[in-house]
């Protein structure tokens, strides 16, 4: 099966094509180090000849020193210095080693490695003819002269076979890099087909791959071992006709591995690949003579190698940290499998000949110096997403039956633990506004998912309270900073000139409209401006309203004179209800003040009534008419506190008395006391003799003590009732503006067609909603609507679903259009 963007890979969900990478990808898991460094094991094979230099080649004892030495002779031209010896300790020489000798020494631990999820790279170094090839390769007409490649191939299925616990795929690629281009070698079969753009080496956070390289699925050595055929044999076949030598050019097999627990509950798994490179020769060439093409492959095969080199030097030198990798495609394609946390080793293949010592020495240093670089092999262990969530949903679906169980056990049925659709999560803010104007008891407690959504919904109710209060306001007032003491020292100075001119003839100042005694006194600032005034009083001295009116009208006259110092200022200074107060005076002088015209309001929604009353006038209206039981309630709820307040203040005299009284009396037995003491005292056995003034002194102290017990009682009672009381008329007042906006909102403002949707006596009524803001029914609504539209359905009950449908998604719609709405109005 191929990759290539060509065919789909069903069983395996994060592999791709080319994206085998050696370091596991950004955001799985880090690379499991194995916490030893590791150096890269360098071998040297030495070619079999019939003219080998036995007197300039010797091998030392060990079977891993090679030692070179030139005789003076032959020095010539071969290096231009007084150096004839060289000894180069190597990790092994293979010396008329069989093939399968090499594999065990070179490529085994390797290929054994990347099974457990170490990626490893083996690559041969040398002078064209030297055995490359036939040491990666081998001879593919001769089963024992086969090279690593199959070799290792084969190893990787014996092992796959060995490890039944494992699902482990096995996938190949072949590239070729020739003049910096790169070739597929295996793109000439037939489910491949032809790539359409140049293929590319690219780095994702999975790693490097060569983009536009086909990756191909093999399930057995068999189909291995043909891919690899095949790509031999497109690589002799361009030899011949694209004038490529193969010697020229590098190839990059690459074995990816891929194992999978077979266990189900592991989401771990590990991914490796194993580069079995083919370097080109290393001769130099184009030194003198060569020209055109011999030229050209000559420049890039100088530039490739001595890249390569050089990233390995880097990668050698501990305090490098950057390894210039992308300097070529050899060493871009190979970035994450050149040192490292790959296994790697390298084979260098030199002549034994004399003619050839030049290279056989330029190949042993590079050996020599491929030794020196170290490695840090590490597991690529990666997370199967799809395993995991599959792991996640078994446990989730295990921990709702758990959960159905406690249900049942608690008798408790029908709770529904999905997450809130749009429509529920309405519901519940309906409910959450419901509960907060108090027409809804309590809201009952389903879930944790539910009781989190009444939170929040909550916090966005607030948030919108807060957003309207703190607009209405900067609609009326100039806020200023309280720390800003110039401006607030200026206005106040202002407004006590222009309150000056306010005091009435009995030299009170101007109070509320309706004369029924709550609210409205001064603008608060009066006070601070140190003119203690208190409302109460201002109240019980009200002048005839049409006076006040014209007064209030005067006094409030320009809008930039209703200044709140700041909401902070305001709230912790006030006592007894004054916010509410001015909360209330506001509205009130906000009626006189301002004309319907001048409210935005208004602008935007056109009354239905050319000139709807103002709303000092309608709110006398309303509290004769459809206010009145509630006004009633109200002042009766005042009077009773202002009779309480009134019997409090005469106990407290009371008992400001009786203390007194008992102070006096108290002071006067203790003078008859010192009086007796003073005379000598009278005895009977045992018994104190008093004189009557004494005794009726001590008589009245009980009394007066017994009195004062029963008085503080009462105040105390009288206290706990006053509080009381306060809060009910509070609650009154609060409950009278309410239902006095919402029955002026729906009187002169709401659309008629608006409110005949809402049948009356609906949890939202239509003044209720801010009249900006009417966008769509509540859902309350819709539901009651759509229970009459079932009602009244001519047709037979099949018609209900498709109605319950078409109004369950009006309603969604709505919901929407209403948020939407709500969203662009708080934006503004
Ligand atoms: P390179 O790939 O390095 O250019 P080759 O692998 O093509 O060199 O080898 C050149 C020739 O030498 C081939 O015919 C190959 O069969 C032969 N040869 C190389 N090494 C050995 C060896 N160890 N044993 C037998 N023949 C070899
Ligand atoms: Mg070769």
């Amino acid at each position: 099966m191929a990759a290539v963007y060509t065919a789909p890979q069903p069983s395996i969900p994060v592999f791709g094509r080319g994206s085998c990478s050696g370091r596991a990808a950004k955001g799985l898991l880090p690379p499991k180090r194995m916490g030893t460094r590791k150096k890269v094991h360098a071998f040297v094979r030495v070619r079999p000849t019939d003219d080998f230099a036995h007197e300039m080649i010797r091998y030392g004892d060990d079977n891993k020193t090679i030692n070179i030495h030139l005789k003076r002779d032959t020095q010539r031209g071969v290096v231009n210095n007084q150096q004839t010896d060289w000894s180069f300790r190597l990790d092994g020489v293979l010396h008329d080693a069989s093939q399968d000798l090499v594999y065990e020494t070179v490529a085994k631990d390797v290929v054994s490695q990347a099974l457990n999820g170490y990626n490893g790279t083996i690559m041969c170094y040398g002078q064209t003819g030297a055995g490359k090839t036939y040491t990666m390769t081998g001879a593919t007409e001769n089963y024992k002269h086969r090279g690593i490649l199959p070799r290792a191939l084969q190893q990787v299925f014996r092992m796959i076979e060995e490890r039944p616990t494992h699902a482990i795929t096995v996938r190949v690629s072949y590239l070729e890099i020739y003049n910096e281009s790169l070739f597929d070698l295996l793109s000439t079969l037939p489910y491949v087909g032809p790539s359409v753009t140049p293929m590319t080496i690219v780095e994702n956070p999975q790693g490097v791959f060569v983009k536009g390289l086909s990756v191909h699925l093999t399930s057995q050595e068999e189909d291995a071992f043909s891919l690899l055929f095949e790509g031999e044999t497109n690589r002799i076949i361009a030899s011949h006709t694209m004038n490529k030598n193969s010697s020229r050019s590098h190839s990059i097999f690459t074995i990816y591995v891929e194992a999978h627990s077979r266990t189900l509950s592991d989401e771990k798994y590990i991914t490796s690949k194993i580069n079995l490179v083919d370097l080109a020769g290393s001769e130099r060439l184009g030194k003198s003579g060569s020209e055109g093409r011999v030229l050209k492959e000559a420049t890039y095969i100088n530039k490739s190698l001595s890249f390569l080199e050089q990233a390995i030097i880097a990668l050698g030198d501990q305090k490098r940290d950057h390894i210039p990798f992308r300097q070529c495609k050899l060493t871009h394609a190979l970035k994450d499998s050149l040192g490292g946390n790959c296994n790697m080793v390298l084979v260098t293949n030199i002549y034994g000949e004399a003619t050839q010592l030049e290279e056989t020495l330029s190949s042993l240093r590079f050996a020599s110096r491929m030794k020196l670089v170290t490695t840090e092999p590490a597991i690529n262990e990666k997370y199967d997403a799809e395993r995991m969530v599959k792991n996640l949903e078994k446990e989730l679906a295990l921990l709702k039956q758990e959960l159905a169980i406690h249900d049942s056990l608690a008798n408790r049925t029908h709770v529904n633990y999905d997450p809130m659709d749009e429509i529920q999560i309405a519901e519940i803010n309906s409910q959450v506004r419901r509960y907060l104007a108090g027409t809804l008891d309590e809201i009952d407690v389903i879930n944790l998912r539910q009781i989190q959504e009444v939170f929040n919904q909550f916090r966005v109710v607030l948030s919108q309270q807060e957003q309207e209060v703190e607009s209405s306001l900067r609609r009326k007032y100039t806020l200023i900073d309280k720390n800003d003491f110039a401006t607030i020292s200026a206005v106040q100075k202002r407004l006590a000139s222009i309150q000056a001119g306010l005091v009435d003839a009995d030299g009170h100042l101007v109070g509320e409209p309706d004369g029924q005694g709550f609210g409205f006194g001064v603008a608060s600032l009066t006070t601070k401006a140190g003119k203690k005034v208190k409302s109460k009083k201002t109240v019980k001295e009200q002048p005839s309203s049409s006076a006040r009116k014209e007064g209030a009208s005067s006094f409030v006259s320009g809008k930039d004179l209703d200044i709140f110092t700041s909401k902070t200022q305001l709230t912790p200074s006030s006592k007894d209800g004054d916010v509410k107060d001015m909360l209330l005076r506001d509205r009130e002088t906000s009626t006189i003040e301002t004309l319907p015209s001048d409210s935005p309001k208004e602008e935007l929604h056109p009354p239905r009534l050319s000139t709807p009353p103002s709303k000092s006038v309608a709110f006398e209206d309303f509290k004769n008419e459809r206010g009145s039981e509630i006004n009633r309630i109200f002042k009766e709820n005042k009077s009773i506190l202002n009779e309480r307040r009134k019997r409090a203040s005469e106990t407290t005299q009371r008992i400001n008395a009786i203390k007194k009284e008992i102070d006096i009396t108290k002071e006067a037995l203790h003078f008859q006391k010192s009086l007796r003491e003073k005379q000598g005292e009278y005895e009977n056995k045992g018994l104190m003799i008093i004189d009557e003034e004494e005794f009726q002194l001590i008589l009245k102290l009980k009394d007066l003590k017994k009195q004062y017990r029963t008085e503080y009682q009462d105040l105390r009672d009288l206290r706990a009732e006053i509080q009381y009381c306060q809060h009910l008329v509070e609650q009154c007042r609060h409950r009278l503006l309410t239902e006095f906006d919402v029955w002026y909102n729906e009187s002169f403002f709401i659309p008629e067609d608006v409110q005949a949707a809402l049948k009356p006596g609906s949890s939202i009524r239509p003044g209720m909603v801010p009249v900006s803001r009417i966008v769509s029914l509540g859902e309350d609504d819709q539901d009651k609507f759509s229970q009459l539209q079932q009602m009244m359905l001519p047709e037979g009950p099949d018609s209900i679903s498709f109605y319950n449908a078409k109004v369950k998604t009006e309603q969604k719609h709505n919901y929407l259009k209403t948020t939407m709405g709500l969203q662009q109005a708080r934006r503004k």
